[in-house]
């Protein structure tokens, strides 16, 4: 099976990933050197070298192709009944949307693991037939100022507000969030048009709000043995979170520092809930934000997490990355 490798690895691993120089017309020099495959150097604003080491590094060299290879394995394993998340943290313009959804229409390269997550479930699906049954069908909320929103739903407004139930054996708690059974490359990518759509509207209304909040993509992948009728049950979880960038507070007051403070305490409840998972703790402190409390039944018993830490290279954006690095260390580490 697809879950030997991991196994010995641990059930958190963290990526990071530098996208290119330059990209968001950032004009500033480098900051950066990369080491070996995991180790990644900043020079911070005193000139002081900082080296940071994770499972694995992409430079901005590397392509969607080539960090789906290291994801594929965990992807997989969801069809074997683990549940799986994704995360996709740093500021605003690292690359994290990029990572995760990636140009996508007629663009096959440039799709990101969303894409590349559902062929692949799609292509074992197939494979499996014979032997397996497989369901999969797909969910897209947003949790915006700690309120969870339908992305799916045909009606948006006040009506796709949702409400969280407490733990369920499914790992899905939010019973009354939209699901659409996909079954190819084309119902991706017209429920990827409606979650887009549905989510741009709420921009208008409160301008360029993707970026400060979280989008989770969820596949639910159902299995039913066709000779045994044994059944498996699996979620995983893509999720594109709010930028970390820490907002200046001051003079900042109320929707904006709504935003601010709802970010910065739903990135920290994250950041605790790994630690602990990494340390093994017996109290993982899943109550203290949405996203958390939405995750909390999928993070729970054998799940399979991988964060990808997204940095700017240019020197103005040091501090950001170093505190975004801080941050994978600190998940990271046991
Ligand atoms: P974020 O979602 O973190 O705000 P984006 O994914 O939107 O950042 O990336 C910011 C810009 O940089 C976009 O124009 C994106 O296309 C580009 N970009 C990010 N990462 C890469 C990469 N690895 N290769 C090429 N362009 C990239
Ligand atoms: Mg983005």
């Amino acid at each position: 099976l697809y879950n030997t490798v991991q196994d010995l690895k641990g059930s958190i691993r963290v990526f990071c990933r530098v996208r290119p120089l330059g990209t968001t017309g950032d004009a500033a020099p480098s900051c950066l050197s990369l080491g070996t495959e995991s180790d990644i150097a900043m020079y911070d604003k005193s000139g002081e070298r900082k080296v940071f080491r994770f499972d694995r590094i992409f430079d901005g060299y590397s392509t969607q192709t080539q960090v789906y290879e290291d994801v594929q394995a965990l992807i997989r394993s969801v069809m074997d009944g683990f549940n799986v998340c994704i995360f996709a943290y740093g500021q605003t313009g690292s690359g994290k949307t990029h990572t995760m959804t990636g140009s996508c229409v007629d663009d096959t390269e440039g799709r990101g693991i969303n894409f590349r997550a559902l062929d692949d479930l799609f292509a074992l699906q197939a494979k499996r037939d014979s032997e397996t049954e497989y369901i999969i069908t797909a969910q897209m909320l947003e949790i915006y100022n700690e309120t969870l929103r339908d992305l799916l739903a045909e009606e948006q407004g006040s009506s796709n507000r949702l409400d969280m139930l407490s733990t369920q054996p499914t790992g899905l708690n939010v019973p009354g969030a939209t699901q659409i059974a996909v079954a190819t490359t084309h119902d991706v990518l017209d429920m990827m048009r409606v979650g887009a759509r549905n989510r741009h509207s709420a921009e208008t209304r409160m301008n360029e709000r993707s970026s400060r909040s979280h989008q989770v993509l969820t596949i639910i992948v159902d299995g039913t043995n066709r000779l045994t009728g044994a059944r498996s049950h699996a979620c995983l979880h893509l999720v594109d979170l709010a930028g970390s960038e820490r907002t200046d507070k001051s003079g900042v007051e109320g929707d904006r520092l709504r935003e601010a403070n709802a970010i910065n305490s739903s990135l920290s409840a994250l950041g605790s809930v790994m630690h602990s998972l990494a340390a093994k703790s017996k109290h993982i402190p899943f109550r203290n934000s949405k996203l958390t409390e939405l995750l909390a039944d999928s993070l729970s018993g054998h799940a399979k997490v991988l964060m990808f830490m997204h940095v700017a290279p240019e020197s103005s954006s040091v501090g950001e990355s170093i505190s975004t690095l801080n941050f994978g260390t600190r998940v990271a580490a046991v």
